[in-house]
């Protein structure tokens, strides 16, 4: 490691692993949110390390000698990208590190929803439910729809492809023709080729204009009756209001959501989606197990480091 006094200075915008926050200290002179130092950061920081603050174009240009953004995480939606580049301000995130926890929680989020884990518990904690009342689906064999197949969506299709037998349809036109050649699958050129087809969808994309609202009303009308739909990538892909009324209207068995439009999710917006006995919902929790967090924590330090050494 470099000498203290020579190692550039990193401000902390928020929590980081600790272990990474141990590992940072070895290579920059690290300035917590916690710290008195950290007063005025936005004059002062060259590096952050970022992982849920918004980094819109009035905080960047708050932040004159700004150069480098370590971003905890793949999702850079709340980060300013167009500011950024017209200043050169480098955004450093960390793909990959925490599609493995993400998509875990993808195949619970459907396990749960197939099974009406959730609503069947809540019922129990007051009374005997009937077997008779909780028949589920099983997933193996099915036919799952995959929008987006980044470092995510390929882990799920692995994941269900290997546990489940599942037939994968994928929808990914930024991918070249042959990506993929470890996962059999069958490839669509428009991502409502697979809406019928799907037992569940599950989305994996990022949010952007091209995105927002892309599973909507007529979407999920033609969607199968006993389909499940997963969202565990950003609120707003699947329009709300347009999910809770196919759901009312059983257009569809049911939902599983890691993402909210608003969040942190609350009962004051949600509250009528939620009480839905086929809804599952987590509060953005897809990537937060030890493990992705440490992976994410220390893959923005690094490539913050890698990315100023060079
Ligand atoms: P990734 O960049 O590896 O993959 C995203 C894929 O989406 C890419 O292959 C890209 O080509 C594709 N894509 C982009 N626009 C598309 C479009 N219009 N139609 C179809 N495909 C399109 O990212 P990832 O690590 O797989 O993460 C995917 C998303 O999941 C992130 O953008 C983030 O919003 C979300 N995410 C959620 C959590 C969570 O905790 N729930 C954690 C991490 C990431």
């Amino acid at each position: 490691a470099a000498a203290g006094k020579d190692k550039p200075t990193i401000y902390v915008i928020d929590s980081f692993h600790p272990k990474a926050i141990e590992h940072a200290r070895t290579l920059f002179n690290v300035v917590l949110n916690t710290d008195k130092e950290f007063t005025g950061w936005q004059q002062k920081a060259k590096a952050i390390l970022i992982r849920s603050s918004y980094m819109r174009a009035d905080d960047i240009a708050k932040c004159p000698n700004l150069i480098a953004i370590g971003k905890h995480g793949v999702g850079i939606d709340k980060i300013d990208k167009e500011a950024c580049d017209a200043r050169g301000i480098r955004i450093l995130n960390t793909p990959g590190a925490n599609a493995q926890a993400v998509a875990e929680i993808v195949v619970a989020l459907a396990m749960a929803v197939a099974r009406n884990i959730p609503s069947i518990y809540a019922r129990q904690l007051t009374q005997p439910v009937p077997k008779e009342t909780c028949t589920g689906q099983t997933l193996f064999g099915k036919t799952i729809g995959i929008i987006g197949m980044g470092n995510i969506g390929r882990k799920v299709a692995q994941m269900l492809q290997g546990g489940f037998a599942a037939n994968i349809v994928a929808y990914d036109p930024y991918l070249p023709a042959g990506a993929w050649p470890d996962i059999p699958h069958r490839r669509v050129p428009a991502y409502r080729d697979l809406l019928a087809d799907a037992d569940v969808l599950t989305l994996h994309v990022p949010l952007t204009d091209e995105t927002r609202g892309m599973i909507s009303y007529a979407e999920l009308s033609v969607m199968k009756r006993t389909a499940i739909v997963v969202n565990a990538a950003r609120g707003g892909i699947v329009d709300e209001a347009d999910l809770r009324r196919a759901l009312e209207e059983g257009l569809i068995w049911g939902a599983g959501l890691d993402a909210h439009e608003q969040e942190p999710p609350t009962a004051e917006r949600y509250g009528a989606l939620w009480r839905l006995p086929n809804v599952v919902s987590t509060p953005h929790i897809g990537a937060a197990t030890d493990d992705a967090q440490l992976m994410s924590a220390l893959g923005a330090v690094d490539n913050t480091y890698e990315y100023l050494k060079s």
